[in-house]
């Protein structure tokens, strides 16, 4: 019998986004997951679904290793980002690379992606009908990876993945259930620049995470 999978459903709802009702689908040979999220981005490269396409020079999807177990999604792209078109890429991604190594990771051992995937303009934080815009695109990215850990970095990330106005303060050190996978919220790496005194509760978060990873292996 045919399956759908769960990666082809987000598939299904995006396709709905785009105003189709209705598709014919037909069996096809598996493709790696690689290949479909490569597949997937080709598709949506001229992605229109919000006011931020205007003003983005580049999409940014995502970065990383696709088995990974632990995906960290950020806020939306910066500057430097939607130049390169790679996540994480200016100083506060500078400083999530380091975060990383603090805890024996590199940024080959995990994904990174962001909730919107274009720049908002002067790094403003995205608007609630542009996350709801560029959602489906997380959803799908995490379907296909299926990550045992997500750590959603800030306040936007962690309200946006919970479906909560909770602070920052009452989400972090702990796990949430969410879909398959656990979800836990730290400070964004932009804020630990901004305020120092932050990278010591910083470091027990990345530290609950890091017990958290051992315990997959
Ligand atoms: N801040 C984010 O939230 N994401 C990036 O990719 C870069 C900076």
């Amino acid at each position: 019998m045919n399956t759908i999978s769960e990666a082809q459903l987000r598939k299904i709802e995006l396709l709905k986004l785009s105003g189709i009702n209705e598709i014919f689908m037909q069996e096809t040979e598996p493709i790696s997951k690689e290949k479909y999220l490569q597949q997937f981005e080709a598709e949506y490269k001229d992605c229109a679904n919000c006011k931020l396409a205007k003003t983005r020079n580049k999409i940014v999807w995502g970065e990383g290793n696709i088995d990974a177990d632990i995906v960290f999604v950020g806020e939306g792209p910066g500057e430097q980002e939607d130049l390169q078109g790679i996540p994480f890429v200016g100083k506060a991604g500078q400083l999530l690379t380091k975060m990383l190594t603090a805890i024996d990771l590199s940024r080959e051992d995990v994904y990174i992606t962001n909730i919107v995937k274009c720049r908002p303009p002067g790094n403003r934080n995205p608007q609630e009908d542009e996350i709801q815009a560029c959602m489906p695109y997380l959803e799908f990215q995490l379907s296909i990876i299926q990550p045992k850990i997500i750590c959603a970095l800030g306040k936007v990330a962690g309200n946006t993945l919970l479906q909560n106005d909770d602070t920052l303060t009452k989400m972090r050190q702990k796990f949430f259930p969410f879909s398959s996978s656990k979800l836990m919220v730290t400070y964004h790496p932009s804020a630990l620049l901004h305020n120092p005194d932050w990278k010591r509760p910083a470091w027990e978060d990345l530290k609950m995470l890091k017990r958290e990873y051992a315990e997959l292996r």
